[in-house]
């Protein structure tokens, strides 16, 4: 079941990396670019909470939207530390992201808590950028397809109909993530989405299903962003190291349009 919609998109988390004036400084020359040339390609960027009303400013008007890294489910509360819905919209950010595999190893994150971040995120006019992946055990003892399915079952467990499509899904092999992992093959990138757009279908339909986006991340770069871009079922890439600099997102930017 192939996705059919218009332009791809392109989007970089940030992480732990940037201070404001480093985030700044990014903001302005993205600006800059896309004022100039309009890609056709939909574009995002997640920096750190400390640089995101900074940044939504600075792009604020542009074809670039902007994204939280993580969010609290409930509006406000004694929630030391946390970040709430509320206060990402007051930024101005347009999407969050959600259930990052760093977030689930290191902050306890689980499907379930993705599932209510992702209705608190929808309620409050969010698009959840739900990321999901099987880790490299996961994958040895093939169960790659079930651990996904599950973990986008429940990210979107009483999703209604009405929201769907504000949902994006980031497909990011746990094996492929960072420093030490290796891209995935990008048939079998293909292969994996085509099994995200299947599970969407069977609760909304072929036809919704198509119409969801669904990127691949983990190791893309330069060298083999296109033939990611190229897969029938990749809609997107979502790139964390090889887009931290300004000049390589464009460069990147250049590669997709
Ligand atoms: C990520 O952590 O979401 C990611 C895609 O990282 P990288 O591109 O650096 O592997």
């Amino acid at each position: 079941m192939q996705n059919t919609s218009g332009n791809k998109w392109l989007g970089s988390g940030w992480k732990m990396h940037r201070t404001l004036s480093e985030a700044q400084a990014y903001a302005e020359s993205l600006r800059t670019f896309v004022e100039r040339e309009h890609p056709s390609v939909h574009l995002f960027v997640v920096p750190p909470f400390t640089a995101l009303s900074s940044v939504c400013r600075i792009l604020s008007g542009t074809q670039v939207q902007v994204g939280g890294q993580n969010m609290h489910w409930a509006d406000h509360g004694a929630f030391t530390g946390e970040i709430s819905p509320l206060m990402i919209r007051d930024c101005g950010a347009q999407i969050v992201e959600l259930g990052h595999s760093e977030r689930r190893e290191y902050f306890a994150e689980t499907d379930y808590s993705v599932n209510k971040k992702v209705l608190a995120a929808l309620q409050h006019g969010l698009h959840p950028l739900i990321c999901v992946g099987e880790t490299a055990v996961e994958k040895e003892f093939d169960v790659a397809e079930t651990s996904v399915q599950r973990q986008v079952k429940i990210a979107l467990h009483a999703v209604p109909l009405d929201n769907i499509r504000s949902v994006m899904i980031a497909y990011e092999p746990v094996w492929a993530i960072g420093e030490a992992g290796s891209p995935a093959e990008p048939d079998y990138a293909n292969h994996i989405h085509g099994i995200i757009r299947d599970t969407i279908a069977l609760t909304y339909g072929p036809q919704i299903s198509r119409e969801i986006r669904i990127m691949y991340g983990g190791s893309v770069n330069l060298g083999n962003a296109e033939r990611f871009i190229q897969q029938s079922e990749v809609d997107g890439l979502f790139v964390g190291r090889a887009a931290w600099e300004v000049d390589s997102f464009i460069e990147l930017i250049k590669l997709i349009r």
